[in-house]
C-alpha cells in the first residue's frame, strides 16, 4: 500500500509548498500542514502523478479536490493556533479535512455523498491522523452535539449563511463560506459577536453548490 509520506512524493510536495509561497502564502502553521498531508492519497489513482499540481481535480460523483493556493487562502484566513475546535461542511476527497487536522485540535466533518465519504474515510485512515470525526448528513444543519466550534469551514457554495452553522459558532468564532448564485460567488469570512456578526467579502471564487435544507434544493 502507498504510504502516507513515502519518499517518491516528498520531493513534488516540497515543491508545492514552494509554488504556495511563491504565490503569498506566509502563515507557517499553513504551509508546514501541506509539507504533512499526502495529497496523492485523495486524488483517483490514474491521476496521482498530477497530485501536486496546483490545480483543481476530479474525485468522482461529479466533485473536484479543489486547488491547494486556495484551500491555503481559505485555511489562512482561519488564522488557527491549534487548539481550535472545527467543523468543515463538504468533506469531499477528505484532503483538507487532513490539512485542518494539523491545524487544530478536532476537526468534525460532514459530507452528503456516502461513497465520498466512504473513500475519504480510507485515505483519512491512510494519512494517519487521528483528530478527525466525519458524518454522513446535511450540513447545512451543521453538527450539534459538538457544538459551539471555533471555525467552520464551507467548501460549496450557498445562497445565503445556513442558520445552524451560525447558532454553532463560538463567539468570536470564524466562519468561511462562499456565497452567490450557482455559477459565482464571493467567499465571505463572518465573525460573531456575540448574537451579532461581522462580515467581510474576501474574493469572488467558483464552488459547486451546497445542496440541503439550508442550501440549493438538491
Ligand atoms: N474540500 C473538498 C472539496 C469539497 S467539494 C476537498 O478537499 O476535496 C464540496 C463537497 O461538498 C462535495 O463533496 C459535496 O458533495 C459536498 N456537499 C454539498 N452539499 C453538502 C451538504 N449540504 N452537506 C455536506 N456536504 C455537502
Amino acid at each position: 500500500m502507498a504510504g502516507p509520506l513515502i519518499p517518491e512524493f516528498r520531493g513534488v510536495r516540497r515543491r508545492l509548498v514552494e509554488t504556495l509561497q511563491a504565490n503569498g502564502i506566509r502563515d507557517l502553521a499553513v504551509l508546514r500542514a501541506f509539507e504533512l498531508t499526502p495529497r496523492h492519497l485523495f486524488v483517483p489513482t490514474g491521476i496521482r502523478h498530477r497530485a501536486y499540481e496546483d490545480s483543481a481535480l476530479p474525485i468522482g460523483s461529479g466533485q473536484t479536490i479543489s486547488q491547494p493556493s486556495v484551500h491555503a487562502r481559505y485555511l489562512q484566513l482561519l488564522e488557527l493556533s491549534g487548539h481550535e475546535k472545527v467543523l468543515e461542511v463538504g468533506t469531499g476527497s477528505g484532503y483538507q479535512t487532513v490539512l485542518l487536522s494539523h491545524l487544530a485540535a478536532q476537526v468534525f466533518s460532514v459530507e452528503r455523498v456516502p461513497e465520498l465519504l466512504e473513500r475519504a474515510r480510507l485515505a483519512i485512515a491512510d494519512s494517519g491522523v487521528r483528530n478527525v470525526s466525519l458524518r454522513l448528513g446535511d450540513g447545512t444543519l451543521g453538527w450539534k452535539e459538538h457544538a459551539p466550534y471555533d471555525a467552520i469551514l464551507v467548501s460549496a457554495a450557498a445562497p445565503d449563511i445556513p442558520g445552524p452553522l451560525v447558532d454553532q459558532l463560538a463567539d468570536g468564532g470564524r466562519l468561511i463560506i462562499p456565497l452567490g448564485d450557482m455559477q459565482e460567488q464571493m467567499l465571505v469570512l463572518v465573525t460573531r459577536r456575540g448574537s451579532a456578526t461581522e462580515r467581510r467579502d474576501i474574493a469572488p471564487v467558483r464552488f459547486v453548490p451546497l445542496l440541503g435544507t439550508h442550501g440549493w434544493s438538491g
